[in-house]
């Protein structure tokens, strides 16, 4: 099957396409196909979402040179400073290399000047094989990566070179092709990179009164990150003329107001320069009703998306992804891009079975008897699949509390509600863990959608109770739906896709799938065009 999509790639950039989408279920390889069209290309940049493919590359394809994040690494001079010689130790005493300070300015027989850490190798000195052995860790595998012709990265840090650091590192971006993995999550990752977030500290340290603000208008929100911006110029000057700093300069402050200073007055001249394309999302609060923070977003990223796409080939590779909408949403030309759907899943059948049960259709409109009739179905499933593990999916977490509410209390023992954050301060990895010790555990959750591997033994049944629609109650979610309604149905195919494939991760794996909630049909019905040709066998769509 590589091979045949190999082929299919190669005589696509034969006649002459630069772009090519390649959506390939799981169990194809595509990590190899990447690293086959690296290699075609003699120079390439690799990039995942998450840290598990990062990890699965690094295993597998020994040649792509990885970044890994600063928090993996132990900094030598917070080591220094504390007095901390091993290594393991300072990990483990978190002195790593996200806290270090590499550059600060400090005052030189009365001057201001800029000292970075001694123990920072300089990107010549990693590619001319003279950086001192004592460098610090992180930037040596940076670097490294970065003078290698072929290297892995993660969507963040890559993005952040490209969007804030592309002529720093100028020498040494021209590669030919980049490879994005899991390319149905870039419009995630680009969104971190542009617009505004606005939090209540940042509000509190400028002196600015919330209430003054109309956090539903626009206008109002570039009037506060403006007021932002002013407040942080206003310390900055205040505090740099100020005795105290006149005799005992703290640089470390004011590099860091600066920074923030940066951000907002940079956000500000994006908004303006494309007003009507950005959405003033609502204000989240607390319990008591504060204001905790809000976030100013654009409702169409593909003017920014070129900026973080720069190689002269680009693949975009994801077990669901569609041309169509994928390409409306990144502003690329559709006739310049080529599309590659594998024909089939290379898993049996049997062993990825769906079940569409139809029970009711769930909406924010249900009634009690239509919730309270699906909760009975799960019931009934669980009381099915008594002895083995499994996991239910559904929108959100007051879906989740009230299936646990109104389960049957031996099944409601079963369960173990597993969020991105958790109440009790567990992470997903250690309620997957405690999971794996419990014969007949299930798992419910509404974050467990993708990037999770239930593999074997820890699922051999799925519930979809509910059809993961965006929230669009959230007002760019509302403005985007508006404006690209192709976009909702095809984030919905997307995540109902990916929640389909959490439970069978290899050939020899079989897991049974139910989906109880009847929106399903409307997806399906909505998205044909977009569900990719792997799935056609188990949605009963082989005569399409
Ligand atoms: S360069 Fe490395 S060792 Fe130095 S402060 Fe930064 S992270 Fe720490």
């Amino acid at each position: 099957m590589q091979k045949d999509i190999l082929n299919e790639i190669e005589e696509n950039l034969k006649s002459g396409y630069k772009k090519i989408v390649l959506c390939a279920p799981t169990g194809v390889g595509k990590s190899l196909v990447g690293a086959t069209i690296s290699r075609y290309f003699d120079s390439s940049f690799t990039i995942t979402a998450s840290k598990h493919l990062q990890d699965q590359y690094i295993k597998d394809i020994p040649f792509l040179k990885p970044v890994k994040g600063k928090q993996n690494f132990p900094c030598l001079k917070l080591m220094s400073s504390e007095k901390v010689e091993n290594t393991r130790r300072a990990m483990r005493w978190g002195l790593t290399c996200d806290k270090g300070v590499c550059q600060e300015r400090v005052s030189k027989n009365g001057k201001e000047v800029v000292e970075v850490c001694k123990f920072k190798p300089t990107i010549k000195q990693v590619e001319e094989n003279s950086a001192d052995s004592q460098s610090c860790s992180y930037y040596l595998q940076k670097y490294e990566a970065l003078v290698a012709k072929h290297s892995l990265w993660n969507y963040h840090a890559f993005f952040q070179i490209m969007k804030f650091n592309k002529k720093l590192f100028a020498d040494y971006l021209d590669r030919k092709v980049s490879v994005f993995d899991e390319a149905h999550k870039i419009e995630d990752q680009i969104i971190q990179f542009v617009g505004f977030d606005i939090f209540a500290g940042q509000v509190d340290e400028c002196n600015l009164n919330s209430e003054k603000y109309d956090f539903s208008d626009l206008d109002s929100m570039i009037k506060l990150t403006d007021d932002i911006a002013y407040s942080y110029a206003n310390k900055i000057k205040n505090i740099k003329e100020s005795p105290a700093f006149q005799n005992n300069p703290d640089y470390e402050l004011i590099s860091k107001l600066e920074r923030r200073y940066d951000k907002a007055a940079q956000a500000k001249i994006d908004i303006l320069s494309d007003k009507d394309n950005f959405v003033v999302n609502d204000p989240i609060r607390d319990l008591n009703g504060n204001f905790r923070t809000i976030s100013v977003k654009p409702i169409d990223i593909s003017k920014f998306a070129k900026t973080f796409f720069d190689t002269e080939y680009q693949i975009f590779m994801s077990a669901t992804i569609a041309k169509q909408s994928f390409c409306e949403n990144m502003g690329l030309e559709k006739d310049d891009v080529a599309f590659v759907d594998t024909p089939k899943s290379p898993f049996p059948i049997d062993h990825r079975t769906i079940d569409l049960l139809n029970i009711k259709r769930l909406s924010y409109g249900s009634t009690e008897e239509d919730e309270i009739e699906v909760i009975k179905t799960i019931d009934r499933i669980l009381d099915e699949h008594s002895n083995v593990r499994g996991l239910i999916l559904t929108s959100s977490i007051p879906r989740c509390q009230k299936i646990i509410r109104y389960l049957s209390p031996k099944n409601t023992r079963r369960i173990r509600i597993c969020h991105s954050k958790n109440k009790d301060g567990k992470t997903q990895d250690e309620v997957i863990s405690e999971h794996a010790t419990d014969p007949t555990g299930v798992l419910l959750s509404s974050s467990l959608w993708e990037g999770v591997d239930l593999k074997d033994d820890l699922s051999r049944f799925q519930i979809i109770a509910k059809v993961p629609y965006p929230n669009y109650k959230e007002k760019r979610t509302k403005a985007k739906m508006d404006k690209f309604p192709t976009w909702y149905t095809s984030q919905t195919l997307t995540k109902l896709l990916q929640g389909f494939g959490r439970s069978i991760r290899s050939n020899d794996d079989w897991a049974k799938t139910y989906v109880l909630d009847t929106a399903v049909n409307n997806v399906f019905f909505k998205a044909q065009q977009m569900i990719p040709k792997a799935y056609y066998d188990v949605l009963g769509m082989d005569n399409l």
